[in-house]
């Protein structure tokens, strides 16, 4: 299939772009570059051995989504499909900005979803999140519990798995995938390709990972008073490279299914704790992880992970790489670019 990604240049996009090769479909990245730099198309390039064609482009701006799908006719490489990875993630951020947060989330969403309408592209997958589970007292996630938010980004992706649905409804003919993922965190084995936040880290992962490097002195823990294992809070880590995996599972899977929306957590389903974590990683760094416990941060959830039984039974698919592998790899591509990709 010849597949748009958007957002492809992004961390979850670039490691998932370069499976969609692999696996023998062809790819158009949109991406403005708000968040990533041309330099993480240059080494997928690299990995892929060959060339990527990469739109710079705002899909906000609803004239510039149309444009191009119909460039990509017109090249004689119609659009089949649309990964649409595009969006702003930060959770704390969409709380100081909401209005950009809706903005940005929702127009992008629209634009894209319009094009597709109007060329009769009718195959999306959809970048949602655990987050729309909120805060149930059930702490393994099915997918079938109700959906809540807890921040403006949250609801980004709440309200988009709404209209998704709703258009589901009205039109049948569309096949839509609602990926939930739990907590992505590693990089492609190599090390060329990985997760590069600009300013200081919001997630754990790339956060113990320049605290290692030396980048950062010491994590701060968000609380040790929580009912988990050891008091830290519990979350469900899935290697980028399993979630890449279970994108193209889902791409493959939703044209041969009758329903025209389905959804499917992409989890592990092992949970860990924040200090469970910061021990792997030393063990796959050989470093001290220096940290202190402090006040919970607002909002934070205690514990939650996935029940990925739905994914594994329907798309063939299942997470396999373990927390020491994840760690392993995250090193890899921490040390070996301490300053993240080249400007
Ligand atoms: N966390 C922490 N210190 C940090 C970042 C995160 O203790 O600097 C904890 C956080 O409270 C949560 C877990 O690590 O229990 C995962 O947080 P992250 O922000 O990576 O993901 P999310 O909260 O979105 O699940």
């Amino acid at each position: 299939m010849r597949v748009l990604v958007t957002g492809g240049a992004g961390y979850i996009g670039s490691h998932t772009v370069l499976q969609l090769l692999v696996a023998n479909h062809s790819v158009l990245i949109a991406d403005d570059f708000s968040n990533a730099k041309p330099s993480a198309v240059t080494r997928l390039e690299e990995l892929a051995g060959q060339s990527i064609p990469v739109c710079r482009v705002d899909l906000t701006d609803e004239a510039a989504t149309l444009a191009l799908f119909d460039d990509a006719i017109a090249g004689g490489q119609p659009i089949e499909a649309v990964i649409h990875f595009a969006g702003f993630k930060a959770v704390g951020e969409s709380v100081a900005k909401p209005l950009a947060y809706y903005r940005n989330n929702l127009d992008t969403t629209f634009s894209v979803l319009r094009a597709m309408d109007v060329h009769g592209v009718r195959q999306f997958v959809f970048s949602s999140s655990a987050t729309v589970y909120g805060e149930n007292p059930v702490r393994e996630r099915t997918e079938d519990m109700p959906t809540y938010a807890t921040s403006p980004y949250g609801w980004t992706k709440v309200m988009v798995e709404q209209v998704l649905r709703d258009l589901a409804v009205a039109d049948d003919s569309w096949r839509i995938a609602l990926l939930r993922y739990f907590n992505p965190v590693g990089a492609h084995a190599s090390g060329r390709i990985g997760e590069d936040p600009s300013g200081l880290p919001n997630n754990l992962m790339p956060f113990v990972a320049q605290v290692a490097v030396g980048r950062r002195e010491k994590l701060a823990v968000f609380g040790d008073d929580y009912d988990t294992v050891d008091g830290t809070g519990v979350r469900d880590y899935i290697h980028v490279e399993d979630l890449a995996a279970g994108h193209v599972a889902a791409l493959e899977r939703i044209g041969l299914r009758d329903d025209a929306l389905s959804v499917w957590n992409l989890g592990s389903g092992h949970p860990e704790s924040v200090l469970e974590v910061v021990a792997a990683f030393a063990r796959a760094s050989g470093r001290e992880i220096p940290y202190e416990v402090v006040p919970r941060r607002p909002g934070d959830v205690d514990a939650y992970w996935a029940n990925p039984s739905k994914a594994n039974r329907e798309l063939g698919w299942s997470a396999t790489r373990t927390i020491d592998e994840m760690c392993a790899d995250t090193w890899r591509w921490q040390s070996q670019n301490p300053n993240g990709y080249p400007d």
